[in-house]
């Protein structure tokens, strides 16, 4: 996660997937051919062809499955309500800010900013997996709710009791300084977990 890169190595691809305008078996052919032309590495190849053939097929039998009752899980029974800043980005939390404004900006952030940034905060603020739901479903222009449901309700809030993933997806304090340059610019600081400048995902955690 890079600020002033709200895309880096990712395709933007998943509108067009979702919407049937470009055919999964189309955009892997592509991959795989330049693979085999040279102009693409294997290790680059085999994750993005993963992504689709591997997530995105295995998203689709899920919610094939367990539509339409999925939506009432909520495992970890949690039933705080959504926080305000998730519709404005005003917050002084740098990675929430920064992932919030790109979303409302360009209606896109990439899969780790919504599993380990917004997801993980509401998760972590136990909030209410349908108005989590609601909301991803509302900001981003690839929504879809059959993509959308295992994404937000099971992968990132785990309120389907492990069908999506096998635990939750919640990090160590590090987690986001680890894979970011969102924290050189924050208030905070991710190793407290008390005092003033205390992070609020360490607290929380
Ligand atoms: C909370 C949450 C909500 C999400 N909501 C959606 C959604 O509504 N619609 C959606 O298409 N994806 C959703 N995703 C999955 C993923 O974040 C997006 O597919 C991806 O960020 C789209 O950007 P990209 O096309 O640049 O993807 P890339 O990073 O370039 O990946 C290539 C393609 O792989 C597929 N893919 C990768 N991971 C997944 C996944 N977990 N589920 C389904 N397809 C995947 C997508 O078709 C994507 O276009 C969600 C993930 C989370 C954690």
């Amino acid at each position: 996660m890079w600020t002033s890169e709200p895309y880096l190595f990712h395709s933007r691809l998943s509108k067009a997937l979702n919407l049937k305008l470009i055919d999964p078996k189309t955009v892997i052919q592509a991959a795989t051919t330049a693979y085999h032309d040279g102009r693409a590495p294997l290790n680059s190849v085999e994750g993005f062809v993963r992504q689709i053939l591997g997530w995105r097929e295995h998203v689709r039998g899920i919610s094939w499955l367990h539509t339409p009752d999925y939506l009432d899980r909520n495992t970890l029974q949690d039933h705080a309500s959504f926080t305000e800043f998730y519709w404005t980005g005003e917050t002084n939390m740098a990675c929430l800010n920064d992932a919030i404004h790109q979303t409302l900006e360009y209606g896109y952030a990439h899969h780790i900013q919504r599993l380990m940034v917004t997801g993980l905060f509401a998760l972590l603020l136990r909030v209410d997996p349908k108005q989590v739901h609601e909301w991803y479903l509302a900001v981003y222009v690839d929504a879809v709710e059959w993509v959308k449901l295992p994404n937000s309700l099971g992968m990132s809030q785990y309120a389907d009791n492990g069908v999506m993933a096998s635990k939750p997806f919640v990090a160590m304090r590090r987690y986001v300084q680890r894979m970011s340059s969102y924290c050189g610019s924050c208030r905070f600081d991710p190793a407290k977990s008390k005092c003033e400048d205390a992070y609020p995902f360490t607290t929380r955690y």
